[in-house]
């Protein structure tokens, strides 16, 4: 498979060669189980080629009797008889060709149907393991271009073969019935056939990969400098020349190689019409040495039909010729499919988990220990306790295993060693539906929907009302800037929510989270700068939230920080400190280090007096 998952011409690129998938029983079985279920369709289209197969190749026979019982004969009577007959023919065998196209099509639609589906929903059930670990074009080439090839499979591979091996068996018995000799003189030269399409097979073969790659690198060009990020990037350092002649000068390669690649056709095609008339040219030549010299009563009619059926045969062995391709093409593809579907679904649904009727969102850790990969401990015997409608601060350089920890309550990881607690209960014994939605994070890096606000919002309850949304919005300190906009709530924001700034995105992700109304509130708090206007109203939105229900936040700024009952310091994945503010300072350790180093100055504190910190101050 050409990288791009592109269903290129006709020959296979080094790397499809090196990795030829490996063609075995079980694969070959597991394909034909999705042509199952449409079994009577196809058998179908396997009796509409036949007879379209036969149908086709009636006319040349009939051309005979037109030469011989018409022309030769001089009756215009049989020669208007099998002109017509010829005609209609042919009208059947393209009305048949109607047919089977259709049922082609539809099978191939319904098992892409089928294989899109069931692909987009165990893709649903992987862990985020799988979704950080692979890139995500892959994924998507897999869903788009891996499963159409599929469909391109059935429509093209798997009809061509059937198809023509029809038409080469029909000629074939056509030819030897009406001549044995003149049929093997005509056979004979169709194998030689293969030598020139092999050969200028190889040559095109070295240009097509060489344009591939191009293409390839075509698209990389555009996917990165015309994203917004690239464009901005672009901008902002003032590469729009270089840029443009990096693009300009692979799409002159791109031309180049198009010219010769089409031009190596030309000749290719150039050979192989002037290799096709020697066959006909030697029928005629013994046969007509046979019919002056030793055979008066062979016709013209039968020279005629034995080149114009040995004319049919060219097309569909020089297609069989190139079938060997897409075959191998299409394991691969099927392999690569088959891939996705065998990685096992790393969390799942315990078959006896249980589903409480309400929550409480209490969580506990009792010696968790967590790591992404084999060789990397992350997160290294983490215990502690947050109680219903408390909140938990957690505090740490970055890179400490905070976002991983949280990661580890909706189970979006499992631990590799010790229990995470839900309301008394190990995650993984609850019920994954009821678990997820009694948490609501609100993460770092907030992702919105292209769509309006009010899509976004609705996406937490579909169900909710205008006035819902609008107190949502007041709650989350984002109703003045929603009333603001021209369309209000029909506020579009943009490709993942770029229309909107940092701090807007975030009361957005509040209000959804509000309208969840989960017992559990997670809130990763950005580490990038908001100005004190906009940090001072997501913390205007989050106290009430945290206040009135269970809480843990991942916190950067002090004043999140003094709202919490409980300060938990992680360095290195381990909780180093655990108190409250005043406390820790005191110690001198790490919490210290972060405070004086990282800490803002101004803030509001908890006990809602406001103190103007200043370094080792209480
Ligand atoms: P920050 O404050 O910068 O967000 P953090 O304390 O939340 O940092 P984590 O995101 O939990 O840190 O990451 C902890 C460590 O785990 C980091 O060293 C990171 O490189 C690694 N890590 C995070 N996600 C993955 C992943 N999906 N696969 C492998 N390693 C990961």
């Amino acid at each position: 498979m050409p990288p791009g998952g592109r269903m290129g011409p006709g020959f296979l690129t080094d790397d499809e060669k090196k990795n030829r998938p490996k063609v075995t029983k079980e694969l070959l079985i597991r394909i034909f189980s999705y042509l199952k279920p449409y079994w009577k369709q196809l058998l179908l289209v396997i009796t509409a080629i036949l007879f379209s197969a036969v149908l086709t190749l009636l006319p040349s026979v009939l051309t005979g009797k037109i030469i011989d019982d018409g022309l030769i004969a001089r009756s215009m009577k049989t020669l208007v008889k099998y002109i017509i007959l010829s005609l209609c023919v042919t009208f059947a065998a393209n009305l048949i060709g109607i047919l089977e196209s259709y049922l082609n099509t539809w099978i191939a639609q319904h098992i892409t149907y089928d294989m899109r589906n069931s692909m987009y929903q165990h893709l649903q059930k992987m862990s985020q393991r799988f979704f950080t670990s692979n890139n995500q074009g892959d994924i998507i080439t897999r869903m788009t271009s891996d499963i159409s090839g599929v469909q391109q499979i059935i429509t093209n591979t798997l009809t061509s073969i059937i198809s023509n091996v029809i038409t080469l068996a029909a000629a074939l018995v056509m030819m030897f019935r009406a001549n044995w000799l003149l049929a093997l003189i005509g056979v004979v030269i169709v194998p030689a056939f293969a030598i020139p399409t092999r050969s200028a097979g190889k040559n095109r073969w070295s240009i097509t990969k060489d344009s591939q790659e191009c293409s390839d690198e075509i698209n990389g060009i555009l996917n990165e400098t015309l994203s917004v990020s690239g464009q901005l990037l672009v901008k902002l350092f003032g590469k729009e020349q270089t840029e443009y002649e990096r693009y300009e000068s692979v799409n002159k390669r791109m031309i180049d190689l198009n010219i010769k690649e089409s031009m190596a056709g030309r000749w290719f095609r150039m050979l192989l019409s002037t290799f096709t008339s020697v066959g006909p040219m030697l029928i005629y030549l013994v046969g007509g040495l046979i019919m002056m010299k030793y055979d008066p009563t062979l016709t013209v009619g039968e020279i005629t039909v034995l080149v114009a059926l040995l004319g049919r045969m060219y097309g569909p062995v020089n297609q069989l010729l190139n079938i060997q391709v897409d075959w191998i093409r299409s394991m691969a593809m099927f392999t690569r499919i088959f891939e996705y579907y065998d990685m096992p679904v790393e969390i799942e649904n315990a078959p006896d988990a249980v589903c409480p009727e309400t929550a409480d969102g209490e969580v506990e850790f009792r010696n968790v220990s967590f790591r992404y990969e084999p060789e990397r401990q992350i997160l290294k015997n983490i215990s502690f306790t947050l109680d219903k409608g408390k909140c938990i601060a957690i505090v740490g350089p970055s890179g400490s295993g905070k976002s991983t920890l949280i990661n580890l309550i909706p189970r979006l990881y499992d631990v590799e060693s010790g229990e995470v607690l839900f309301d008394g209960v190990d995650v993984r014994k609850l019920d994954l539906a009821f678990l997820r939605s009694n948490i609501g994070i609100v993460s770092q890096e907030t992702y919105l929907f292209n769509g309006t606000i009010r899509d976004n919002l609705l996406y937490a309850k579909p169900d909710a009302t205008d006035e819902e949304l609008i107190s949502a919005c007041r709650q989350a300190n984002i109703y003045e800037f929603i009333e603001k906009q021209d369309d209000g709530l029909d506020t579009i924001v943009g490709n993942r929510g770029l229309k909107l700034s940092g701090g807007e995105k975030q009361r957005i992700s509040i209000a959804r989270i509000l309208l969840k109304d989960p017992a559990l509130m997670i809130f990763d708090e950005a580490t990038s700068a908001l100005d004190s206007i906009s940090e001072q109203k997501i913390q205007d939105a989050i106290e009430p939230l945290i206040e009135s229900r269970t809480s843990i936040l991942i916190a950067h700024r002090l004043s999140t920080i003094l709202a919490a009952d409980e300060i938990l310091v992680v360095k290195d994945g381990e909780i180093v400190e655990k108190g409250r503010h005043k406390e820790l300072v005191k110690q001198g350790g790490v919490y210290t280090e972060l405070y004086e180093t990282q800490f803002s100055k101004a803030v509001t504190g908890d006990d809602g007096i406001s103190f103007e910190y200043t370094e080792g101050e209480d």
